[in-house]
C-alpha cells in the first residue's frame, strides 16, 4: 500500500470559481463519506496558503496585485498552497503520492495574465518550489483537461527539464506568444470521443514519453470538463478518471518511484466528482476496495 495525502481546504470548496467548480466540495466530502480517511495510509492535509514570494517565483508583482483585488484571491492562495504543500510532503518522504483538490484552475495562467477560471499557475508553481527546496530538477506534467494548457506551455517553453504532455482540442483562440511551442519536451495530442478512446490515447503517449524523459516526479492535471455533463469535450463518463489514474500511476511507479501528484479543480458536476475522487484516492493508496468499471 502507498501513503496518500489528500490536500484540501474548505475555502477551495466554498469559494471555488463559480462556473467551473461545480463539484469541488462534493468531491472532497465523498472521499470522507466513503471512509477513506479511516485507512492508516490515507490522510487529509488541510491545505495551507501560498505566500506571495512563492507565487512571485513565476508571476509578476503587477499580476499578483491584480489578482489580490478579485474575489478569487483567497481561494487561489489555498489552491496553490495545497499544491506546494503536497509537493513538500511528498518530497520529504512523508507520503508517496497525493491528490490536490483546488478551487480554481491554473493551466491558463501566464506570468502576468490569466483567463478561464485561472489566476496563478497552481501546478506550475510546484516546479520552482521543488527545485529550490529539494533540488529536484526534472518534471513531467500530464494534462488531460479539455483545453490547451497555454499558460503552462508558455511558462515552461524554454525549459527542457519539464516534459509537458497536453491533451487538448482547440487551437482556435488567440494565445500569447510561446503558448503553442512544440518540441521534444512539449507535446499536444487529441482527446478521445469516448472513455475507450481517451484511455487509448493516454496509454499510447504518456507511458512511453515519460519513460524516455525520466522525470523525478509527475504532476497530473486532471481536468474534469471532459465529463459528459460538463462544458468541455463532453465525452467521458466518471468512470474514465480512475482508469486514467491507473495508467498514470503505473507510469510513475515504473519511472520515478511512484512520485505522482494529481491536481484537480473538480470542474464537473457533483455526481461525477463524488464518484471519481474516492476511486482516484483508492487507486493512489492501493486500497483495492472498488471493483473496476461500473
Ligand atoms: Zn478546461
Ligand atoms: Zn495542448
Amino acid at each position: 500500500m502507498k501513503r496518500t495525502g489528500v490536500f484540501y481546504h474548505d475555502v477551495c470548496g466554498k469559494e471555488a470559481y463559480s462556473s467551473l467548480a461545480m463539484g469541488v466540495e462534493d468531491g472532497f466530502l465523498a472521499i470522507r463519506k466513503e471512509g477513506l480517511f479511516g485507512y492508516p495510509n490515507v490522510k487529509w492535509y488541510e491545505s495551507r496558503q501560498a505566500t506571495e514570494p512563492e507565487i512571485a517565483r513565476i508571476h509578476t508583482r503587477d499580476w499578483i496585485e491584480e489578482v489580490k483585488q478579485t474575489r478569487w484571491w483567497r481561494c487561489s492562495l489555498y489552491s496553490v498552497g495545497g499544491l506546494l504543500q503536497a509537493t513538500e510532503t511528498l518530497l520529504s518522504g512523508e507520503i508517496d503520492n497525493a491528490l490536490v483538490i483546488a478551487g480554481v484552475g491554473g493551466h491558463h495562467a501566464h506570468r502576468d495574465s490569466a483567463w478561464g477560471g485561472c489566476y496563478f499557475s497552481v501546478t506550475g508553481l510546484g516546479i520552482p518550489h521543488a527545485r529550490e527546496k529539494f533540488g529536484v530538477k526534472r518534471f513531467a506534467i500530464v494534462d488531460t483537461d479539455t483545453h490547451h494548457a497555454d499558460g503552462v506551455r508558455d511558462i515552461f517553453k524554454d525549459d527542457d527539464d519539464v516534459l509537458h504532455i497536453c491533451f487538448c482540442y482547440d487551437y482556435g483562440w488567440d494565445y500569447p506568444g510561446g503558448s503553442l511551442t512544440s518540441n521534444k519536451t512539449k507535446h499536444c495530442f487529441a482527446h478521445g470521443a469516448s472513455d475507450e478512446e481517451e484511455i487509448e490515447n493516454v496509454r499510447r503517449y504518456v507511458p512511453s514519453l515519460v519513460r524516455e524523459f525520466r522525470p523525478e516526479m509527475i504532476y497530473w492535471i486532471c481536468g474534469m470538463d471532459t465529463h459528459r455533463d460538463s462544458y468541455g469535450t463532453r465525452a467521458l463518463s466518471e468512470d474514465c478518471y480512475p482508469r486514467l489514474a491507473e495508467i498514470i500511476k503505473a507510469t510513475a511507479e515504473d519511472v520515478c518511484g511512484g512520485r505522482l501528484i494529481v491536481k484537480t479543480c473538480c470542474n464537473a458536476p457533483p455526481h461525477a466528482t463524488a464518484y471519481a475522487l474516492p476511486r482516484i484516492v483508492d487507486l493512489l493508496a492501493e486500497l483495492g476496495r472498488y471493483p473496476r468499471g461500473r
